[in-house]
């Protein structure tokens, strides 16, 4: 196998991209192909709750019948913002998601990792940014409705940084993670932005770690050749620090395997 011994799931994939349009084998199909190429164990499909209504676990079964030879699993990504609680809870369970990825894209209405709201950054306070951006993190995790933390760090995305990192300010969550038992993605696509580095960074993924936090594999491809994209160099930094298993969830029970 490609992907060399062990077993590699690929948790966060998005089939219908940004633009959306129905829930057709024809769309996912060209991701599971790739997947298989690249050796991977399963892939989970976790389009945005922007397209909930499109979605259908019957798309992903039917393929699970064909493709005998790879696990599929069939998820969410959700845009959490507080006070959508129940919108959230009322998406979940309109279909048998295998698990639901939790993530903020957006402060107080500024969808802050967008190219277009690039600019605004200018106007911001760094610190005070990666202090509102870990708050509403902690209220994600402490929803208690997610079961994937979705790019722990992602307010690093254009590049804009803190002097000494930003594990000290993600200790509160880190620790409300733990405590709610959730897992967090090891998700490569940030290697594609402007910061050029996965999410989370290695001095989070350490302090992950210490914590027993458990951690999955994630690419977040929009397109079928980003399926599986550098999970070679993720799992290498994961054994590094001492991972030895990955995790993934199917009909949102927590199932952990040998990486
Ligand atoms: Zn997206
Ligand atoms: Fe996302
Ligand atoms: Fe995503």
């Amino acid at each position: 196998m490609a992907g060399g011994a062990g077993v590699v799931y690929d948790c966060h994939l998005h089939p219908l991209g940004h633009e959306g349009g129905f829930y057709q084998a024809e769309r996912l199909r060209p991701f599971i192909e790739e997947a298989l190429r690249k050796g991977l164990t399963g892939v989970g499909f976790t389009d945005h709750d922007w397209f909930v209504d499109h979605l259908d676990y019957r798309t992903v079964s039917l393929l699970q019948e064909e493709y005998q030879e790879i696990d599929l699993l069939f998820g969410l990504e959700v845009d959490y913002r507080p006070g959508r609680e129940e919108k959230i809870r009322e998406m979940i369970s309109s279909q048998p998601f295998d698990y639901v990825i939790g993530s903020v894209h957006e402060i107080d209405g500024w969808p802050f990792d967008h190219p277009e709201a690039m600019e605004e950054y200018k106007n911001r306070d760094v610190k005070l940014l990666y202090k509102q951006y870990f708050s509403l993190l902690r209220q994600m995790v402490t929803s208690g409705l997610f079961q994937i933390v979705g790019h722990l760090d992602l307010i690093k995305v254009f590049g804009y940084r803190l002097p000494g990192g930003a594990v000290h300010l993600a200790e509160p969550v880190l620790r409300e993670i733990k405590k709610y038992r959730m897992v967090v993605e090891i998700n490569t696509n940030g290697l594609y932005k402007p910061v050029g580095e996965i999410y989370p960074a290695k001095d989070i993924l350490i302090r992950c770690f210490q914590l027993g936090i458990p951690v999955t594999l994630s690419s977040d491809a929009h397109q079928a050749g980003a399926v599986g994209r550098d999970f070679p160099r993720a799992r290498s930094l994961l054994k590094e620090i001492g991972y030895n298993s990955i995790a993934y969830f199917r009909q949102g029970i927590f199932y952990q395997m040998p990486l």
